[in-house]
């Protein structure tokens, strides 16, 4: 009985392979013959393709910080073909980074991060021209190592790192990405001061006065991983050409990813009374 079923079935379907075969204009091999290229699968994205990837190859993008969520960003930016990466890395690799810290291995453990991270991502893409600094990021060196670039991946450790970049950004013009993640739960937004967006002390109003370094969170890869991925879409978009599809005047936020994966945006326009983009915005 089961047989007498299984084999109408099967032949059915064999002849509408052959029949879509000649009557459709064409087969789904035909439309995706890909030559083997290193960007041929992105660049056949209608809303990618080689004009804005030639746009990625001349971008300039500095990054603060090679931890968790910078893993994820900065593997995203670098397959997809990056021109540039100004890497600002001065840390070293903790057993207690490898949960999250997808760009480092056991073997790595004691090295300075932004030397590993470097090798893993030159080797993961040797087009991207990745420079390293092995500095921290200071009020006195900022403008000698952010001055210049096109975008920036925020990525202060504290709430005082965090403002430097803010204040700097809007001061030089240049947009940056926040993206976090704590716990099971993170958020992403993006300030672009030039449309004089919400800045960073407008989203987080009590954060700005705040000097102390605030310690080590619970955190997991789970989040590390969508935040970064969430941050990476920031730059490129940005740096593709999609400027008017930033996540800016509202944060992406995901809560309880181990347990929902809920997705949510909280909209939070530029603050009139803003303490710091006040003196830049007019
Ligand atoms: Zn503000």
């Amino acid at each position: 009985m089961q047989k007498t079923w299984v084999f109408p079935r099967f032949f059915v379907l064999t002849r509408a392979i052959r029949w879509r075969k000649v009557f459709l204009p064409y087969r789904e091999d035909d439309m995706f013959d890909f030559k083997d290229e290193r960007y041929n699968r992105q660049i056949a994205m209608p809303e990618w393709g080689p004009d804005r990837q030639a746009r990625l190859a001349s971008a300039r993008v500095a990054v603060i910080g090679a931890g968790g969520v910078k893993s994820s960003l900065l593997m995203a930016l670098v397959a997809a073909g990056i021109g540039h990466i100004r890497l600002v890395e001065f840390d070293h690799v903790d057993l207690s980074n490898l949960n999250r810290q997808v760009l480092y291995r056991t073997s790595d453990i004691g090295q300075q991060k932004g030397i590993r991270a470097q090798a893993t991502l030159q080797d993961l893409n040797p087009e991207v021209d990745i420079e390293l600094v092995n500095e921290k990021l200071t009020s006195s060196n900022i403008e000698a190592l952010l001055g210049g670039y096109q975008f920036i991946v925020e990525g202060g450790d504290s709430p005082a790192g965090r403002n430097l970049v803010n204040t700097f950004s809007l001061g030089a013009q240049i947009p940056f990405v926040h993206a976090s993640a704590q716990f099971s739960y993170g958020y992403v937004f993006s300030v672009v001061p030039e449309e004089q967006t919400a800045c960073f002390a407008c989203f987080f109003p009590r954060d700005y006065t705040r000097e102390e370094h605030t310690g080590p969170v619970p955190v997991n890869v789970l989040s590390t991983l969508v935040a970064g991925t969430l941050g990476a879409a920031e730059v490129l978009r940005w740096c593709l050409g999609y400027r008017d599809r930033m996540t800016t005047n509202r944060r992406v936020c995901f809560s309880s990813l181990l347990l929902s994966s809920e997705f949510t945006t909280e909209f939070q326009p530029r603050r009139l009374d803003c303490p710091v983009c006040s003196k830049f915005y007019r």
